[in-house]
């Protein structure tokens, strides 16, 4: 299992405003943005660069380039398009799937819906997005689907809060997928809410309360 909790203060004060009910809309979106910027700055420390020169106004010397299109960001609608902005600034050259998967709020079970994912995988690696890993069982049906094509090159999943019963069901699943949280809170309550948490990310976020 491979769980990564980042550490930064700057995060510690966007999970506060995050957190906090009220919190409208337009901070919660700048909020998540500064948030996605610090995990997937953590997440994406392997990604693949390559050497070049670059001229400065006084010389040339050595840089770095991002390498050609490897990393393929596949946000799990709706929350993890809050996400995806920031990863993109990251990553510019990154390629963006969509998975929709809808939680029916009596099984907790999630209904796929919508399926846009760039081919061929091959070589890629997959950064699944959902800022909220709680019960892991939306996870669990994007990381299946995405296994169905067996050549990409590695599989993580980027979030900003966990539940240890989604990290829980997604490692014993899936146990080679990284996972990235921005803090690992206490439980789920038994409406699949994560605890403490901070309510309907998707909500939250597109101002749907
Ligand atoms: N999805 C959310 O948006 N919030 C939770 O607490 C759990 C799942």
């Amino acid at each position: 299992m491979s769980l990564t909790i980042v550490q930064h203060p700057l995060l510690a004060v966007a999970l506060t405003e995050l957190r906090n009910h009220q919190t409208p809309p337009v901070l919660f979106r700048r909020a998540l943005h500064r948030a996605g910027l610090l995990i997937g700055a953590e997440s994406l420390k392997e990604v693949q660069v390559e050497p070049m020169t670059v001229e400065t106004p006084l010389t040339s010397t050595k840089g770095m380039a991002l390498a050609d299109g490897h990393v393929v960001l596949l946000p799990i609608l709706r929350a993890g398009l809050g996400f995806v902005e920031a990863l993109l600034e990251l990553v510019p050259n990154a390629g963006v799937g969509h998975i929709g998967l809808k939680r029916d709020h009596v099984t907790l079970e999630p209904k796929q819906y919508y399926e846009n994912i760039p081919t061929p995988l091959t070589g890629k690696n997959i950064f699944i997005v959902d800022p909220m890993l709680a019960t892991g069982h939306s996870a669990c049906a994007a990381i299946e689907r995405i296994k169905e094509q067996k050549d990409f090159q590695s599989l993580s999943l980027i979030t900003l809060l966990a539940a240890p019963e989604g990290v829980r069901e997604l490692t014993s699943r899936h146990p080679e997928v990284r996972i990235f949280t921005g803090s690992l809170d206490e439980k789920l309550n038994e409406k699949g809410y994560i605890v403490p948490g901070l309510g309907d990310a998707g909500d939250r976020f597109f101002g749907t309360l």
